[in-house]
């Protein structure tokens, strides 16, 4: 351990560990395997770089990140750490290269793709190193992409068991910063880590303030919250499309600020150079999609902004997490709407994944909604959906802050729900609203749905409001959007005991929320 302090001091020039830091590397030193589970910005590198420093023999770090690893490899070789890479952008003479040094010990941490790892020559190559130099450790980052139930799955981390077969006694240490208790159960079976000290960091991001808002217009709301807020400072902006992407980022930089579009569909030169702008110079905003963030260090990210919903809480937790790793107050701020719902509906159902995993996703995606919907304090229910039961609210998000008025909504969803029924589950949102509003409407006349007795009995209701309310019904698991993939509305197992009249209903009273935000950050 002391060798390990006069790394961390001398080599990285860091006074002390954080967190579990320690503890772990103690683990390791041991010949233990770990599990290591901390929040993003949390520090996870230090835990294997160090212990492979230690230890002899090379450190071997399985990592899906490929964009990245040059930027590791480069800041580790600036700290004078013998590191290198192996992956699909090197050229075969670079590959080469590398596997020379390897066994020549010139190297002592080696970041490999899964799929290279993984690869008929690869894994004989480490089989001699192993007997030769020897091999201190394996790290496996993102080991939630072992995970089906997790957001990130990825097949070939499956097959990384196979290092606890072929390499026995090599200590192994599985990293991530998203595991709820079943992605967490199932990176220890499918690594086979069972043996493993397992070190769980507290989730919570306490400098980050949560704000979830709906609403029809998300980017003059985005607008008003960033100049409000954040004037000058860099921050991203998530969105589900490239279009929209492009679309924000150019309508934010009409507004005068310098945003930068970043979307897998662009080229790799412009992608790496709104990169490395929005890294290194100050005050800029990167617009994206979820193809951006993974690994990416930068500090002083002021806000997270999500244009869009997330599909899980996972994702929704990784993406803010972004904000503020330098602890200082950060926003994450988000602005959904039912359109949302319904897209993100529609693009699982029009994916390949298999009926098992659409539940999943599904699932997943219900649970989002809930805490979109919720009006007690946000951060309990992000914490407690991680296993992490927090005994009082916060007093650091939107619901802490200023509590939403709640209203008795049970009649209004009994039409809603009536209407649903009678038109025979199978229209979207908007007809919908046209039957209960009576609207003179050709297609309601065609389809004889003026004769229904829902025609026409919702009109103590503006449309927008009963936008809203389908909207929390849908997230409240009362309505379900159709497997058809067009939008329609169905009724679920929940809904009976509501038409029934059985059950209360409060839904949330929207209300504008900017002004008070504002003032408390000023403060
Ligand atoms: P993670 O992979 O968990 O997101 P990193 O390993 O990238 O986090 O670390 C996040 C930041 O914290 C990095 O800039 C890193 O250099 C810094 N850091 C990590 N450990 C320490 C420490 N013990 N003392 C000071 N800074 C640290
Ligand atoms: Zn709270």
């Amino acid at each position: 351990m002391q060798q390990a302090y006069h790394i961390l001091n001398n080599t990285y020039g860091y006074a002390d560990f954080r967190l579990n830091q320690k503890d772990i590397i103690g683990s390791l030193l041991q010949g233990h395997d770990v599990l290591a589970l901390m929040p993003t910005g949390g520090g996870k590198s230090l835990c294997y770089q160090i212990p492979a420093l230690v230890r002899d023999g090379v450190g071997i770090i399985v990592s899906p990140l490929i964009a990245l690893m040059q930027d590791q490899v480069d800041a580790l070789l600036q700290l004078g750490i013998r590191a290198a890479y192996l992956n699909s952008t090197l050229n075969y003479g670079a590959v080469q290269q590398v596997e020379r040094d390897l066994l020549a010990g010139e190297i002592d941490l080696l970041y490999v793709a899964p799929e290279r790892l993984l690869s008929e020559k690869m894994l004989p190559l480490l089989e001699r190193l192993h007997s030769t130099l020897g091999i201190g450790l394996f790290a496996i980052d993102e080991a939630h992409c072992v995970s089906q139930w997790g957001h990130d799955f990825r097949p070939e981390y499956q097959q990384l068991s196979v290092l606890a077969e072929r390499f026995p006694g090599v200590p192994r240490i599985a990293l991530t910063a998203t595991a709820d208790q079943r992605t967490r159960q199932e990176i220890i079976e499918q690594l086979r880590l069972q043996q493993a000290d397992i070190y769980v960091n507290s989730f919570d991001r306490p400098n980050i303030h949560y704000t979830i808002q709906q609403g029809q217009q998300a980017r003059q709301q985005l607008w008003q919250f960033i100049e409000a807020n954040h004037p000058q400072d860099a921050g991203i902006v998530y969105c589900l499309s490239r279009k929209k992407v492009e679309d924000t980022a150019a309508w934010l930089a009409k507004q005068g600020r310098n945003a930068l579009p970043y979307h897998a569909g662009m080229d790799a030169d412009t992608r790496r150079n709104h990169q490395q702008r929005f890294l290194r110079e100050e005050g800029v905003i990167i617009v994206a999609t979820i193809a951006f963030g993974m690994g990416i260090d930068k500090p002083d990210v002021r806000f997270v902004a999500h244009l869009s919903l997330p599909k899980s809480i996972e994702a929704y937790y990784q993406e803010t997490g972004r904000a503020g790793r330098d602890g200082m107050p950060a926003n994450a701020w988000m602005s959904y709407g039912l359109q949302d719902v319904i897209t993100l509906r529609q693009m699982m159902l029009e994916s390949t994944a298999s009926e098992q995993q659409k539940r999943i996703e599904h699932h997943k995606l219900q649970a989002m909604l809930g805490l979109c919907e919720m009006t007690t304090c946000r951060r309990q229910a992000l914490l407690s959906y991680f296993g992490e039961p927090t005994p009082q609210p916060c007093g650091n998000c939107d619901n802490c802050v200023n509590p939403p008025e709640v209203w008795e909504a049970a009649v209004a969803a009994q039409k809603a729900l009536s209407c649903v029924y009678r038109t025979g589950q199978r229209f979207g949102v908007n007809y919908l609203i046209d039957v209960l509003l009576g609207k003179d409407d050709e297609r309601i006349r065609q389809f004889r749905h003026e004769q229904l007795s829902t025609y026409g009995i919702g009109t103590e209701h503006s449309p927008e409001e009963w936008r809203n309310i389908f909207r929390q019904l849908i997230a409240l698991g009362y309505l379900s959007v159709d497997v058809d993939g067009h939008g329609g509305l169905r009724l679920t197992d929940n809904s009976r005991p509501l038409l029934r009249g059985e059950i209360e209903l409060h839904l949330r009273k929207e209300q504008k929320r900017e002004r008070v935000r504002r003032e408390r950050n000023r403060a």
